[in-house]
């Protein structure tokens, strides 16, 4: 489970009291060092958990949970700028090109792995580009069911 500072609890269970009722799209905004990437990991976790606890975070324990702290689970999809690679010389990129988002899209396409449920987590949104933002508009517009 993702270890979370304790000034985003109260975030994260206001938003987990809405389990039911889940937007397909959720902005965290806030300035840099607040913790806010842990929260959104921390949320993805609670909505791919088989058997969350009463609070509605992940329980740790089935095997969703394991994928998750293995950093396996098929259903989380995690779009940050591009590493590079040592091999060809490509430098790493900083921002989120629209071929990432390109990928996104035909991922969406598929249904989710297991459970029903797929998150996806844009870390940080500010880097991607004008194309690639464009891209992800038409996405938000028209979510494929089942994806947060
Ligand atoms: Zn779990």
């Amino acid at each position: 489970m993702t270890t979370l500072h304790p000034w985003l609890q109260p975030t994260l269970t206001t938003v987990l009291a809405t389990r039911g009722q889940c937007p397909h799209a959720i902005m965290l905004q806030g300035p840099a060092g607040l913790g806010l990437p842990d929260l959104a990991m921390a949320l993805a976790h609670a909505l791919l958990c088989d058997t969350p606890i009463a609070s509605g975070e992940a329980c740790g324990k089935c095997v969703a949970c394991t994928w998750l702290a293995a950093g396996t689970h098929p259903d989380l999809v995690v779009l940050r700028p591009g590493d590079g690679d040592e091999d060809t010389g490509k430098k790493a990129s900083t921002q989120i090109r629209i071929e990432a988002v390109r990928t996104l899209i035909e991922t969406l396409a598929l249904s989710p792995h297991h459970g029903g449920r797929r998150v996806v987590i844009i870390d940080p949104v500010d880097a991607m580009n004008t194309a690639s933002a464009n891209a992800l508009l038409k996405l938000l517009e028209e979510p494929p069911p089942g994806n947060v």
